[in-house]
């Protein structure tokens, strides 16, 4: 794993949750009330013993929690930051039907975890040498979570990763005032310490290195190779980005924003509103948000757009843009028009909005054509799987945004666990394992 380069622009982002100390964490625990069959069990993609966690806690026993923890969930540091627990675990906590603030779930996981790692406590090991060889092919949460359980049962891993970073958007995408990507570095390097995971970076599979050679040489194959570049609007002028490759270049490197005062980000999911948040953290003074729905209708987390009003967000909602407005090379602003309810343009509502920067947030393309030789079934560019991540190759499963066309982090740590598990059944079967 590369060091990253010091002086990201990224590193102006404070934490916007702060973590508990141990006195906040032990009266936060001992508030729950340890539900039997607890909702928030159940809202949680890996399932974690959440009351379980929250009780050792509760007790002292913080060593014990964060084994509850990273047991169910090997990425449960990051995830303690980034899951969108407002509509996960901690939406369903019943304190919500009581009118009472639902347990911080969140802040409790990130409390336990992160004295795992400060304390250095290992907990889990590689099993007996199967002699059976699985390829990851991806470095994001999905492949590490298949590669580490996988080390769990004894077959030995080759993870490939595209890019010279694994983290796969934990380290490249997520908001750096949830996730910087230094976090999400070692929280990589930590699941790799198991040991027995070689990793190649750099490496696409399909291009650097054949689908066929990759499974001549592994016994089966798990993919996790998430989505791909950024759907553009035509002809990107200088000063225009696709918001995941923009984001990517402030995490890990550097962006000069000294002529940007006012910028748009076109899109109304999450990833426009981590740019439109992120892009006023770096201290642009006008940002603005251009959707084609409404408000109530946008996609991304109302609470994350809460925030960002807060943060001084502007939004043109009903509004499309029909292209750009440029000068000398360099985007000026947006030409776009409004839209009704049904989508329909405004007759004579043509207008410019000015702006030095654009980010276009309306989607990633799809990756799983790349992979056709191995007889997938594609459902518009997703790789079609069934239970436990199970593909028309019977070697072959697969798990995260590449399957489910872009989740949560959590979702492709399940996938990728749960495909790990189907992976071992097929190879004992197999016998030799
Ligand atoms: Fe605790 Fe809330 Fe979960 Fe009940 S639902 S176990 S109170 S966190």
């Amino acid at each position: 794993m590369p060091h990253l380069p010091p002086g990201r622009s990224e590193a102006v982002f404070v934490d916007k949750k702060p973590p508990y100390d141990a006195t906040q964490a032990a009266v936060e625990a001992n508030r729950c009330l340890y539900c039997y069959d607890a909702p928030c069990i159940r809202a949680c993609p890996t399932s974690i013993d959440i009351p379980g966690f929250i009780r050792k806690i509760a007790t002292g026993n913080v060593r014990g929690s964060a084994r509850t923890i990273l047991e169910s969930n090997i990425l449960g540091q990051s995830c303690a930051r980034v899951c969108p627990v407002e509509v996960l675990c901690v939406g369903d906590c019943v304190y919500n039907e009581l009118g009472v603030e639902p347990i911080q779930i969140g802040k409790l996981q990130r409390y336990a975890t992160d004295a795992a790692v400060e304390h250095g406590w290992e907990y889990f090991t590689a099993g007996p040498d199967t002699g059976k060889r699985v390829a990851c092919i991806g470095g994001g949460p999905a492949s590490l979570a298949a590669a580490h359980r996988l080390r769990r049962f004894g077959h030995r891993v080759t993870l490939f990763e595209s890019k010279a970073v694994l983290g796969g958007l934990n380290t490249t995408g997520i908001a750096p005032y949830k996730l910087p990507a230094e976090a999400s570095a070692v929280e990589a390097a930590r699941v790799l310490s198991i040991g027995g995971i070689d990793v190649e970076t750099g490496v696409t599979i399909g291009r650097d290195r054949s689908w066929a050679s990759v499974l001549a040489t592994h016994d089966a194959v798990f993919l996790g190779f998430g989505l791909g570049p950024d759907t553009l609007l035509a002809d990107m002028p200088a000063g225009s980005f696709g918001a995941v490759d923009w984001i990517e270049r402030m995490k890990l490197g550097t962006i000069d924003l000294s002529n940007v005062k006012r910028a748009l980000v076109v899109g109304g999911g999450n990833t426009a509103l981590d740019g439109v948040r992120e892009l006023l953290g770096l201290g642009v003074k006008r940002v603005m948000m251009v959707y084609r729905g409404t408000e109530a209708g946008m996609s991304g987390y109302a609470h994350e757009w809460a925030q960002a009003k807060l943060e001084g967000a502007l939004a043109a909602w009903q509004t499309a843009p029909l292209g750009y407005e440029v000068s000398d090379g360099r985007v000026q602003g947006l030409r776009a028009v409004k839209v009704d309810q049904h989508k329909q343009v405004v007759a004579g509502s043509e207008h410019v909005i000015e702006a030095e920067l654009v980010l276009v947030a309306i989607g990633q393309s799809k990756l799983g054509a790349t992979a056709t030789e191995l007889g997938l079934e594609l459902d518009r560019g997703r790789i079609v799987s069934g239970a436990a991540g199970r593909t028309a190759n019977p070697r072959v499963f697969a798990g995260g945004d590449c399957t489910n066309g872009g989740k949560e982090v959590v979702n492709a740590v399940a996938e990728g666990r749960d495909a790990a598990v189907a992976i071992d059944e097929l190879l004992r079967a197999n016998g030799g394992a």
